[in-house]
C-alpha cells in the first residue's frame, strides 16, 4: 500500500509518522519550500486527546522529545476584565483533584508550533515545494495527485491534510463550505524576562488568561516557559539579541487580540506587523497599565493578522480512495482550542485503521467516527466564538457583557458550579474522561 498525504501540518505529519512506523509506504507533499516556512512561532495547546494521539503515532524517542520540549503546563484558567479584575479563575490547589490527568503521560501540554513541526518532520519522506492542484481516480483503483510544477504521484489512498483552504476538499466535496465568523485577530510575542514577569499576576504566569472588554473586544495571554532551556543562555545576550522573539526555545509571552470586523479597518488582513501593533495599542488605551505594557513590549514585526473562519458541518459521503483530515474538513474557531488536537485524533484513528484494515474499510470507519467528534467540536467552538453573539452587538452588547460578567462572577464564587464548569471543560479536551 502507498499512501499520499497532501500537507505537512500537524495532522498530515502525525498520520505519516504512524504509517512510517508501521512500515507502510507513505509520501508527504507540502507546498512550503522549507521545513521552517510559514510558521510564525505561535503556541499551540495540546490536550490529553492530542498527547494520546502523538504517543500512539510517534516513535518513542520523538514522543519523549515532544514531552521534553513543551513549556511548563498552564494550571490556571483566568477570565478577567480589561482592568485585570477577576471574573473567574480555576486551577488552584482546591481544583487539583479535578485537574489530575486521567493518564499522566498524556496530559495537557503547551508547545511551540515550530518545535512540534520539527519533531513531526523527523525521519519522514517529505517533498517540499509541491503545491497540490488536483487528483484523478484511476480505473485500476489507484489515485494520482498532480502538482503545480507538473509532476505527479500515484498511490492507493490520497489524504487531504492541506488545511483550511484545502484544494483536495474543493475538488472532492465542492459543496463543503467555509463560513466567516466576522471575527479577526492579531497575535504578538515578547520575551519573558524579569521586566515582563513582573507585569503578570501569579495566576497569569501559570495560566491561560482571557480578557473580556466592551464591544466584544477580547485578548488572550499565554506564558511559554521552558524548563529544558533554563540557565543555558546568558540573559544579557538574549536581551540584546533581536532574533530572540522568533526563537521558540527561549521563554516568551504570546498574546492575541480579537475584535469584530465592524471595529477594524477594511484593509486589516493586509496590514503589516507594525501597523497591526499600533492598532492594538490604539484599541486598548483604557486597559490596565500592565496589559498595555505587555502589548507595547511585543516586537511589532512579530504581529500578524488572523481571519477566524469555520467549516459548515457536512453530511456523511460515500467513502473512497480520497479522504480528508484536520482543518481540511473541519476548520473550527479557537473557541475550544482543539483544532490541532482534533487533527491529531483523526490521524491516530485513520493511521491505526490503515495498519489493520483494507484501505476502503479503514477510510469508511475513520470517516464514520470523525463525523461524530469533529462536528461536535466545530459546533461547540462556534458557540464560544461567533461574531453574531450578543457581546458583539452595537447597543445591547454592553448589557450582554454585563450579563456574562455577572454569570462568571457567580460561577467563580459558587464552588459546585465552578467545579461543574471545570469538569465540562476538561471533558472537551479529553474524551477518555467522557467515556469514564
Ligand atoms: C491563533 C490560533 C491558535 C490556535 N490554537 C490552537 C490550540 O491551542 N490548540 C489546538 O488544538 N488548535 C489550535 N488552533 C487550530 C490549529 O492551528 C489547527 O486546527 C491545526 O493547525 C490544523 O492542523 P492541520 O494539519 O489540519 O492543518 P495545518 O496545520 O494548517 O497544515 C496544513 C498544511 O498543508 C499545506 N498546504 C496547504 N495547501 C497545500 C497545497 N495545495 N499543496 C500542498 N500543501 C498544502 C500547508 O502549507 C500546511 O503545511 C489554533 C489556530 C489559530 C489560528
Amino acid at each position: 500500500m502507498r499512501v499520499l498525504i497532501v500537507g505537512a501540518g500537524t495532522g498530515g505529519l502525525c498520520l505519516a509518522q504512524r504509517l512510517h512506523g508501521a512500515g507502510i509506504d507513505v509520501a508527504v507533499f507540502e507546498r512550503d519550500r522549507t521545513r521552517t516556512d510559514g510558521l510564525f512561532g505561535y503556541r499551540v495547546g495540546i490536550s490529553p486527546d492530542g498527547s494520546r494521539a502523538l504517543r500512539s503515532c510517534l516513535p518513542r524517542p520523538l514522543f519523549e522529545t515532544f514531552k521534553a520540549t513543551a513549556a511548563i503546563t498552564p494550571k490556571y484558567t483566568n477570565f478577567v476584565t480589561k482592568q485585570l479584575g477577576e471574573l473567574f479563575s480555576a486551577g488552584g490547589p482546591a481544583d487539583e483533584d479535578l485537574l489530575a490527568p486521567v493518564d499522566p503521560e498524556a496530559g495537557e501540554r503547551s508547545v511551540s508550533r515550530m518545535t512540534l513541526r520539527q519533531i513531526l518532520l523527523s525521519g519522514l519522506d517529505v517533498h517540499f515545494d509541491k503545491k497540490f492542484q488536483r487528483y484523478t481516480q484511476n480505473p485500476d483503483g489507484t489515485v494520482t495527485a498532480h502538482f503545480a510544477d507538473g509532476t505527479e504521484a500515484t498511490g492507493d489512498l490520497l489524504v487531504g491534510a492541506d488545511g483550511t483552504s484545502s484544494n483536495v476538499r474543493k475538488q472532492y466535496l465542492p459543496h463543503a463550505k467555509l463560513v466567516e465568523t466576522d471575527l479577526f485577530g492579531v497575535t504578538g510575542k515578547l520575551p519573558l524576562n524579569d521586566e515582563t514577569r513582573a507585569l503578570l499576576t501569579p495566576q497569569m504566569l501559570r495560566g491561560v488568561t482571557m480578557v473580556f472588554a466592551p464591544k466584544g473586544i477580547n485578548a488572550i495571554f499565554h506564558v511559554m516557559e521552558f524548563e529544558w532551556q533554563r540557565g543555558q543562555t546568558d540573559p544579557e545576550l538574549v536581551k540584546a539579541w533581536p532574533g530572540m522573539t522568533f526563537d521558540n526555545t527561549r521563554d516568551y509571552i504570546m498574546w492575541g487580540f480579537g475584535s469584530h470586523r465592524r471595529l477594524l479597518p477594511p484593509e486589516f488582513m493586509s496590514m503589516p506587523g507594525p501597523a497591526l501593533h499600533h492598532l492594538v495599542l490604539q484599541r486598548t488605551k483604557s486597559w490596565h497599565p500592565n496589559l498595555r505594557t505587555l502589548f507595547e513590549l511585543a516586537d511589532p514585526t512579530s504581529c500578524f493578522p488572523l481571519n477566524i473562519r469555520m467549516s459548515e458541518p457536512v453530511e456523511p459521503w460515500p467513502s473512497s480512495t480520497v479522504t480528508l483530515l484536520g482543518d481540511a474538513i473541519h476548520t473550527m474557531t479557537p473557541g475550544l482550542g482543539v483544532g490541532a488536537n482534533t487533527a491529531l485524533r483523526d490521524a491516530q484513528i485513520l493511521g491505526d485503521n490503515l495498519v489493520r484494515m483494507p484501505v476502503l474499510d479503514a477510510v469508511a470507519d475513520y470517516e464514520r467516527q470523525m463525523h461524530g467528534y469533529a462536528w461536535d467540536a466545530v459546533v461547540k467552538s462556534r458557540a464560544r466564538f461567533n461574531g453574531n453573539s450578543l457581546a458583539y452587538k452595537p447597543v445591547i452588547g454592553r448589557a450582554g457583557l454585563a450579563l456574562m460578567r455577572t454569570g462568571m462572577r457567580v460561577v467563580n464564587h459558587v464552588r459546585p458550579l465552578k467545579r461543574r464548569m471545570l469538569r465540562a471543560e476538561l471533558k472537551n479536551r479529553d474524551h477518555a474522561r467522557q467515556e469514564a
